[in-house]
């Protein structure tokens, strides 16, 4: 008996979302072990990086680094040294420190906090907060009170990293998907992968299809984490100017190499909206982004403009 070389997949439920992974291999039992060392990945990064447990890294962090300075590992400091550059780039509307407003969200239970609560939160949003010292490897919070969480970035790190894990077991062609979180590597053997942008308020259904190759894309919608009461949605990405959620966009897609910054990027033009965010996004040359505001209109950056007429331009790159 011989093993054909085929697509492989598999979906785990994993960092309160499906984490999936599919692949091209020619041996498929190695196959499923790179695959499986994907998912394990995974669940390594949640145990470091949820604070839903305990025993996490950064449950520890939250608890003591307002008291003192409290060291981390290499690769959860790294990650938020990457959140706190994000928060510059944008200006603050991406801020790991939210999550003095966010705890008090329990979407499932339909809770929400009242309006003291996001007052007295709101004191303690604010990523300057965070202070890190490359040398010693520690983070200090410069408040009581205030605490981290990387939900709008951990995920684009776990793809990213499971690419890493396929690319080293030799494979050439896949997608990792974790969440609204998906790294593509190569295409899909001749052809494009073909990504889906949800349909915000059409369940199940593709409101855009996106043909991308070796890149990430990533999406934050307000139908993720949500519920509805009086006509007002209450959902999971947070304005951290207002402590309330970012309001004017159903849905914001950013795509570009780099999964880590997809992923934030995606959370940052949700909250900016659709002006200041897409000025972002023009900035950054390899990024690319697609968002629909509040009335279901869709918006794409500059790059994505398809000249009407034949374009003279050729190159590029400077
Ligand atoms: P999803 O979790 O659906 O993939 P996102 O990538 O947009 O969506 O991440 C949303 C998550 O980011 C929230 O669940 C929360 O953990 C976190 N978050 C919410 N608001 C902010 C913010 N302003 N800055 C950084 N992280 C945020
Ligand atoms: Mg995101």
């Amino acid at each position: 008996m011989t093993a054909q070389a085929e697509w492989l997949g598999d979906a785990r439920p994993l960092m309160g979302t499906e984490v999936s992974v599919y692949l091209w291999s020619d041996d498929p039992e190695a196959g499923r072990r790179a695959l499986d060392e994907v998912f394990d990945e995974a669940s390594r990064i949640d145990r470091l990086m949820s604070t839903y447990k305990d025993e996490s890294e950064i449950s520890k962090i939250n608890r003591e680094a307002a008291d003192r300075p409290i060291s981390a590992g290499e690769e959860l400091f790294g990650l938020v040294r990457r959140a706190l550059d994000i928060s510059v780039l944008t200006r603050g509307a991406f801020d790991i420190t939210y999550d003095s407003v966010g705890q008090h969200y329990d979407f499932r239970e339909r809770q929400r906090p009242d309006r003291e609560t996001i007052a007295a939160a709101r004191e303690t949003i604010d990523y300057r907060l965070v202070e890190l010292d490359r040398t010693a490897g520690t983070i200090f919070f410069a408040k009581p009170g205030v605490r981290i969480n990387l939900g709008g970035i951990a995920k684009g790190y776990v793809v990213e990293r499971g690419v890493d894990i396929l690319r080293r077991h030799g494979i050439e062609h896949a997608a990792v998907t974790a969440g609204g979180d998906t790294r593509l590597l190569g295409d899909r053997r001749g052809r494009p992968f073909v990504v889906g942008i949800r349909d915000p308020r059409q369940d199940g259904e593709v409101a855009i299809s996106v043909p991308l190759e070796d890149e990430a894309i990533s999406t934050s919608g307000d139908y993720e984490r949500f519920f509805d009461e009086d006509g007002v949605r209450y959902h999971h990405i947070i304005s951290p100017a207002t402590g309330e959620p970012a309001a004017g966009v159903r849905s914001a897609t950013v795509f570009g190499p780099d999964a880590v910054l997809t992923d934030a990027l995606s959370t940052s033009v949700f909250v900016m909206g659709v002006d200041r965010g897409l000025t972002l996004i023009s900035t950054l040359p390899d990024y690319e982004s697609i968002v629909i505001d509040a009335s279901g209109k869709v918006f794409y950056s500059d790059g994505l403009m398809q000249p009407e007429t034949p374009s003279t331009e050729s190159e590029k790159s400077p």
